[in-house]
C-alpha cells in the first residue's frame, strides 16, 4: 500500500493558526504584540527570499516585526552593536540572524550568535537554549527540527517507544532532532557520515528522519515497510543555465513512498513548517519576557 503523504502546508496553517491567537491573546492581556527582528547582512539572493518570507508570515500574523539591512562591508562591531540594540528593545522578543554570513564576517559567526539575548534567541542555537534542550528544559528550540515533531504529533504518529533514526547530526537539524525525539520517549540511534552498515540500522526504523544533504539518499531498501519517513533534506540541482533549479530530498520519494507507511515530500514537507515555528517560537518569547 502507498504510504500516506504528509504534506507541510496543513500542519504548517495549524501551526500559525495556534501561533496568531496566542498573539492575540497576548496582545489583549499586556498591550504588547509579540515582534520579531530579522537581520541580513550583505545581498545573498536565497537570504533576501528567506527574510522576505519570514516578513511575510510576520505580517500574515499580525506580528510586529523589523528588518535590519547591513551592507556586506559591515563589521563585526558594527553588527554586536546592532544585536546589543535588539537585545534591549522592548518590542523585539525575537531575534534572528540570518546565516550564512557574508565571507568577512564568517569566523565570527558564533560570536555573533551567541551575542543574542539567549530569551530572544527565536533560532534555538544559543548555547544556553542547546544546553537546556539536552536536560529537557527549553523554552526555545531549533524550528525545523520541533516542526517535524509538531508534524508527527498532529499526524497522530507515535513516538513513544518507537525506534527513530536520525540520519546527520549537525547543530541545527540532527542533534536536536535527536533530543527532541528522546523528549518524546523514543529510542533513538544518531546516524552519520562515519556510521557503518547504516541500511542495516534504517531498516529497524520505525521512523527515520533524513538530514544530510545529498539527493535520493534514503532507498526503498532502507526502510522497514509501514515506517514514517520525514525528509528534512533541500537538495538544489541545476537544470542549466536560465533554469529555475529543481530541489530534490534526501529521500527517494517515488519508491521509498510504495514501502513507507507515512512519507513528507520535498519540497511541500518538512520546509514549510520552518517559519511556521519560527512565529510560534517569537509568540513564545514574548510570552516568557512579558511574564504571561
Ligand atoms: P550538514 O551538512 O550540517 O550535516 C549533514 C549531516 O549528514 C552530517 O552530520 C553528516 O555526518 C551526515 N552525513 C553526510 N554524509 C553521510 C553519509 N554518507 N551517511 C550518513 N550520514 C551522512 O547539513 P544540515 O544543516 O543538517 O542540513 C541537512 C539537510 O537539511 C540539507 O539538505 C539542508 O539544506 C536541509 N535543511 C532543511 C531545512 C528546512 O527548513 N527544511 C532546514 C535546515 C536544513
Amino acid at each position: 500500500m502507498a504510504a500516506k503523504i504528509l504534506y507541510g502546508k496543513e500542519f504548517a496553517a495549524r501551526i500559525k493558526e495556534d501561533a496568531k491567537k496566542e498573539a492575540l491573546a497576548i496582545k489583549e492581556k499586556s498591550g504588547v504584540m509579540p515582534g520579531l527582528a530579522v537581520v541580513i547582512v550583505g545581498n545573498d539572493p536565497a537570504s533576501t527570499v528567506y527574510v522576505r518570507n519570514k516578513q511575510k508570515a510576520c505580517d500574515e500574523l499580525g506580528l510586529y516585526s523589523v528588518k535590519v539591512e547591513m551592507p556586506e562591508t559591515a563589521t563585526k562591531e558594527e553588527l554586536l552593536a546592532k544585536i546589543d540594540e535588539l537585545n534591549s528593545d522592548k518590542k523585539v522578543h525575537g531575534i534572528l540572524v540570518q546565516l550564512p554570513l557574508p565571507k568577512a564576517l564568517k569566523d565570527a559567526e558564533d560570536e555573533v550568535l551567541n551575542r543574542i539575548d539567549p530569551r530572544k534567541d527565536v533560532d534555538g542555537f544559543h548555547p544556553v537554549n542547546v544546553g537546556k534542550l539536552s536536560v529537557g528544559d527549553a523554552t526555545l528550540t531549533p524550528c525545523t527540527p520541533t516542526g517535524v515533531i509538531r508534524m508527527l504529533e498532529l499526524s497522530d504518529i507515535n513516538m513513544d517507544g518507537a525506534h527513530a533514526v536520525v540520519i546527520g547530526r549537525s547543530n541545527i537539524v540532527g542533534k536536536p532532532m535527536a533530543n527532541l525525539l528522546l523528549q518524546k520517549n523514543a529510542t533513538v540511534t544518531v546516524c552519520h557520515s562515519h556510521t557503518k552498515n547504516l541500511a542495516d540500522i534504517t531498516r529497524t526504523a520505525d521512523i527515520i528522519v533524513a538530514a544530510v544533504g545529498r539527493p535520493r539518499f534514503v532507498t526503498a531498501d532502507m526502510v522497514k515497510p509501514g515506517a514514517t519517513v520525514i525528509d528534512v533534506g533541500i537538495n538544489r540541482i541545476s537544470q542549466g543555465e536560465g533554469k529555475k533549479a529543481k530541489l530534490i530530498g534526501d529521500v527517494d520519494f517515488d519508491n521509498v513512498k510504495e514501502v513507507a507507511g507515512a512519507i513528507t515530500p520535498v519540497p511541500g514537507g518538512v520546509g514549510l513548517l520552518t517559519i511556521a515555528m519560527l512565529m510560534q517560537n517569537t509568540v513564545t518569547a514574548a510570552k516568557d519576557q512579558l511574564g504571561l
